[in-house]
């Protein structure tokens, strides 16, 4: 059995009247049907204001009423049938004019639904009207689903019933009704009753939306979620589903789809229990009147930061020029209070800020380290390459001071990005505040991204948490694709065998030149090449931050410790087939899974180290998808190199 409801916009007139009977008598071919409808739109809110008049200020409001209902007739039937209907509608007219003034509201979907199921009765389908006033009990569950179950059962012949949605009865033989957009909750008791196979409810939007549609034109359906988060938004203003339709099709496990009567194609949102999921994700944002002013809902699913989450909305705000009265949070959601009148300008920049990607053409770059790499990063932007890539990059900051992290923290726009050119071992302290201020960063400084590893997975979720960036694709190789290659075997779940990475420029410059080592060295430093402390190359420092940062992006929490290292000696004479390698291999025996090292090591001719010349870097990568392994060799140094990573990593 299926249950199908139709709104009010649904049944507006005959044209739309005739898409819902479309909609029925295909479904009807599959599988018995119950058909649960509203009143015609705006029909209830024009009873409610019958029923506060009466005698002849009533009957004058009724005449429109009639007129409107009389016209879908018109249409819909011809002959002794139209005759038929009207006659029975008349019935309901009349009586309108003398029931309690609370009651009159009942009527609109008294009159819909009789006319649907005349008519799908005259397109030869068994059809069967139930009167929802003597089997929904209001307020009781239990009754409603024994009666319902039985006034469906006891008609096996029927293939589509038709039942009036939003009104019921008190259980005290009086009539009543279960709220304004109750006909939802109607179709979900229907369904839960007759333990039906799908609950449909077909509307004139596309279905639930991050944002109501009218409010921000931006706002992208939903296609999936949980019954707790399709409760969360209903009970914070998402008007499309009326709240307490969740429970009952929850509780009977059956799972809800919104569909819009004007968009067959598209299936809309589905609403099922579907587990919460590890990290959070934005559901919507939704609005509810309190008072004068307007209480916006930023609606969550899974383990939300509410300090962060506040953090960004404020933000939002602040850069729109909303000012929020007051904020407050409650499960599942956070909450800002604004003005009525700004109310859809604070919905815009909230849903433009966790649920439109950032389509800043003008972004400002702000770079930290004014050595060779930032000023090759300066020339390069400067030539306003990125526009090509449709982004107009202005660099904001260039500065090699010691706080000038903190002057961008203070006043960088969201989405600025931060660039770390330096070489400094304390700057990535200021990662996480530039982070939660919302900015962006890239950084060719490895010692950044080496620290321990905590410290490393903190930066990593705090650019998660914040929307933000952290990319550091040069830290390794420079423009070499290494770190990319690695995390892409890992996103896509092949298992590293082993990385060999030979990529210490200094050491392969003089490993490879085939001169005395101390020679070699000296002008290694002359052209600038190594450390400002050559014992940093020579005692494997670079090599290990370089495999860190390796190892961990194959997800691998490798830490200094877990590295042996065997320093290379100045003095010792070495062979022209050998290399500086750090290396990682998977090793069952260690609690790491992995075992690390970096070393000399002697490589064959057939090894791809082997004809490694000059500064060229060199990564060896075996996984389970290449066996025979994936090698990356070239250029693994320079400035140039290092700007044209960098600026990758800004534009991707
Ligand atoms: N007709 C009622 C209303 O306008 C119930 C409904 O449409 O769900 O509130
Ligand atoms: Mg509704």
């Amino acid at each position: 059995m299926q249950v199908l409801k139709f709104g009010g916009s649904s049944v507006a007139n005959a044209t739309r009247i005739s898409r819902v009977l479309d909609i029925v008598e295909q479904k009807a071919r599959e599988d018995r049907v119950i058909v649960i409808c509203s009143a015609i739109s705006g029909c209830t809110d024009q009873l409610i204001a019958m029923g506060q008049v009466e005698g002849e200020r009533r009957e004058s409001l009724l005449a429109p009423l009639k007129q409107q209902h009389y016209d879908i007739v018109t249409r819909l039937f011809t002959g002794v049938e139209r005759n038929a209907v009207k006659a029975e509608l008349d019935i309901l007219f009349e009586e309108l004019l003398t029931v309690p003034g609370d009651e009159c509201q009942t009527y609109g979907e008294l009159i819909s639904t009789r006319i649907i199921a005349r008519k799908l009765a005259c397109e030869g389908l068994s059809t069967l009207w139930i009167d929802s006033r003597s089997v929904v009990i209001k307020d009781n569950e239990a009754r409603t689903y024994s009666k319902i179950g039985s006034a469906v059962g006891s008609h096996r012949e029927v293939r589509v019933f038709v039942a009036p949605g939003f009104i019921a009865g008190d259980g005290y033989g009086h009539v009543t009704n279960l709220g304004r957009g109750g006909s939802d909750y109607s179709a979900a008791l229907f369904a839960a009753a007759v333990k039906a196979d799908s609950l449909e409810i077909w509307t004139d939007v596309p279905g639930i939306m991050t944002a109501n549609p009218k409010d921000v034109p931006s706002a992208r359906t939903i296609p999936a979620m949980s019954y707790a988060s399709a409760l969360c938004m209903a009970q914070h203003g998402a008007k499309v589903l009326y709240a307490p339709t969740v429970l009952p099709a929850m509780e009977a496990g059956i799972g809800i789809r919104i569909r819009n009567t004007f968009d067959l194609r598209s299936n809309g949102t589905f609403i099922s229990d579907l587990p919460s999921p590890e990290l959070c994700e934005w559901v919507g944002v939704s609005s509810l009147s309190v008072g004068d002013d307007e209480r916006i809902f930023l609606v969550a699913d899974g383990p939300m930061d509410r300090v962060s989450a506040n953090a960004r909305a404020m933000s939002a705000l602040r850069n729109a020029g909303v000012s929020a009265l007051c904020m407050g949070e409650g499960s599942g959601f956070v909450y800002f209070d604004v003005r009525r009148a700004i109310a859809r300008q604070a919905l815009s920049a909230i849903h433009r800020e966790f649920f439109e990607v950032p389509r800043l053409t003008k972004l400002d770059v702000y770079i930290a380290g004014r050595g060779a790499v930032g000023n090759a990063l300066y020339e390069l932007i400067s030539t306003g390459i990125a526009r090509e890539s449709g982004k107009e990059l202005n660099i904001a900051g260039f500065s090699s001071d010691h706080g000038f992290a903190d002057t961008v923290i203070a006043h960088a726009a969201r989405h600025s990005v931060f660039v770390d050119c330096t070489d400094s071992e304390d700057i990535y302290k200021k990662y996480i505040p530039l982070l939660e201020a919302g900015i962006d960063i890239v950084s060719s400084n490895r010692r950044s991204l080496a620290v321990p590893f905590v410290e490393y997975s903190a930066m990593r979720q705090a650019a998660m948490r914040n929307g933000c960036f952290l990319r550091y694709g040069t830290t390794v190789g420079t423009s070499l694709p290494m770190l990319q290659t690695i995390s892409r075997s890992k996103a896509s779940s092949d298992r590293i065998i082993s990385i060999e990475a030979v990529v210490s420029c200094t050491l392969n410059y003089i490993l490879s030149s085939g001169r005395p080592f101390n020679a070699a060295l000296r002008q290694a430093q002359e052209i600038g090449l190594t450390e400002k402390d050559p014992s940093h190359d020579l005692g494997g420092r670079d090599a290990l931050r370089k495999l860190l940062i390796l190892s961990r992006e194959a997800g691998v929490p490798l830490e200094a410790e877990d590295v042996e290292i065997e320093p290379v000696n100045p003095d010792s004479v070495y062979e022209s087939n050998q290399r500086f390698v750090a290396s990682l291999d998977e090793d069952s025996s260690s609690p790491l899974g992995y075992k690390a090292s970096i070393r000399l090591k002697t490589v064959p001719e057939n090894h791809p180290a082997y004809w490694l010349q000059g500064t060229d870097n060199a990564i060896i990568i075996r996984s389970v998808f290449h066996p025979s392994p994936l090698v990356i060799q070239g250029a693994g140094e320079g400035a140039q190199q290092a700007a044209a990573s960098i600026l990758n990593d800004i534009l991707k």
